[in-house]
């Protein structure tokens, strides 16, 4: 199965996201929107691996306090469209220590460098100029209590994230 470990978007950063969607929509970009249910942060891409369990078990071991998620401008990479995040050093450190714990138990993950972002929309096109439409990125914060381990498929009408192993935040580090 396809797997990946992700923070799911919560609270009202998701309205802050859904307002951007529908304003790109409305301005001049066609595409296809990541459904809410859908948004999420990836912290580390897997990609197939058999055993769900054998993952969720060793990143147990990974202790994160809460984190903040916080907005930080527009991005594109081909058709995709996407808001960034501040890099905090909290999140790099936690970033760091979920994928060294994945190296360390031999379960393969995409080493590329960390670069936090919540994809928008894909598929996109632009009958405007980008610079019109991408000039006012929403702002928006939240704290992150939870990291989940997500198997995606694909379904009927677009991805379909399922989780399937969890691990949360403790408070005092
Ligand atoms: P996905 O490819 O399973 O990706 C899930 C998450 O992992 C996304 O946040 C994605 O980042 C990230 N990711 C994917 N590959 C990565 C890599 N090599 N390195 C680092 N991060 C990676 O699901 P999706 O993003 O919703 O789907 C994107 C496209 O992949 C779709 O067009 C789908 O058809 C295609 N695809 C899906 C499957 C499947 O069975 N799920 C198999 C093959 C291809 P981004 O948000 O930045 O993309």
């Amino acid at each position: 199965m396809r797997l990946f470990i992700a923070i799911p978007l919560a609270g009202d950063i998701i309205a802050s996201v859904r307002t951007m969607q529908q304003y790109w929509l409305t301005h001049g970009m066609q595409g296809h929107p990541t459904p809410p249910e859908n948004l999420h942060l990836t912290l580390a891409f897997i990609g197939e691996y058999p055993d769900p369990a054998a993952v969720t078990e060793a990143i147990a071991t990974v202790e994160f306090a809460p984190l903040t998620l916080t907005l930080d401008g527009v991005g594109s990479f081909r058709d995709t469209f996407w808001l960034g995040l501040i890099k905090t050093e909290e999140l790099t450190a936690c970033v760091r220590r979920i994928r060294r714990t994945l190296a360390v138990n031999n379960i393969p993950y995409d080493n590329k460098r960390f670069k936090p972002h919540i994809t928008l929309m894909r598929k996109a096109s632009l009958s405007t100029r980008p610079e019109k439409i991408l000039a006012h990125p929403p702002t928006g914060t939240m704290t992150a209590d939870k990291i989940l381990l997500m198997r995606s498929d694909r379904g009927k009408n677009g991805m379909i994230y399922t989780p399937v192993g969890e691990i949360a935040a403790v408070n005092r580090l």
